[in-house]
């Protein structure tokens, strides 16, 4: 039985799309201009920040009064109640579970937050586990998170895959376990000359479909 580990925001769910979507109807309530979303995003950068620094960012911008954690919860709540399942992700995670791949995410970010996601949008049924890095004090690339979720799933890291969509945290960390993997490019280049995913795909489906073909 294989170990399949994958990336939560961005792989399994569509945390970009989520945030897109509030900003749009947040731009418009602000009159800001349509091209601010492009800010927006790269203010947000993925998530990969502190929602306090795109809050304080977009109260400077826009000169906002609204105390900065009232705009946090805003985006925080706004992200929870727009992310969903795709039925067919969820669909393709069972059939791997079928064939016996042992399904965990591992994903760096807030254990509150990131396990609310996973139950509201009824994702944690489909998986053996999660990691999240808050509660296990490492993050990815760390090696140390992948050894952790092997170990809660009393598995080998040894013939593991990894699906997900940063090149650093993800195909870094993978590479630097020795662990297959399937990077989502999103519209990306790869980059990195250092490491190189082993297989890319245009979405989480693709990618699981290219790890059940591999055995
Ligand atoms: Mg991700």
């Amino acid at each position: 039985m294989p170990l399949l580990l994958l990336s939560l925001d961005d792989t399994l769910l569509d945390r970009a799309g989520a945030f897109r979507a509030w900003a749009t109807d947040f731009l418009g309530r602000v009159g800001a201009p349509a091209y601010d979303l492009d800010w927006l995003l790269s203010v947000d950068a993925d998530g990969m920040g502190s929602t306090w620094d795109v809050a304080e960012a977009i109260k400077e911008r826009y000169g906002l009064r609204e105390a900065a954690i009232d705009l946090v919860e805003e985006i925080r709540g706004e992200l929870m109640g727009r992310v969903r399942l795709d039925p067919l992700t969820a669909c393709a995670l069972a059939i791997a579970e079928d064939a016996g791949w042992v399904p965990v995410v591992v994903t760096n970010g807030e254990t509150r937050q990131q396990e609310e996601k996973l139950r509201k949008t009824g994702l944690d049924r489909y998986l053996a586990d999660w990691i999240i890095s808050e509660d296990v004090g490492v993050r990815k690339p760390n090696p140390r998170i992948f050894a952790i979720a092997a170990e809660r799933a009393r598995m080998r890291l040894g013939g593991a895959w990894l699906i997900g969509d940063s090149p650093e945290a993800d195909i870094g960390g993978a590479a630097g376990v020795g662990m297959r993997s399937v990077w989502l490019h999103r519209g990306r280049r790869w980059s990195e000359p250092r490491y190189a995913p082993t297989r890319t795909a245009d979405g989480v489906i693709a990618a699981i479909a290219e790890v059940m073909a591999s055995r």
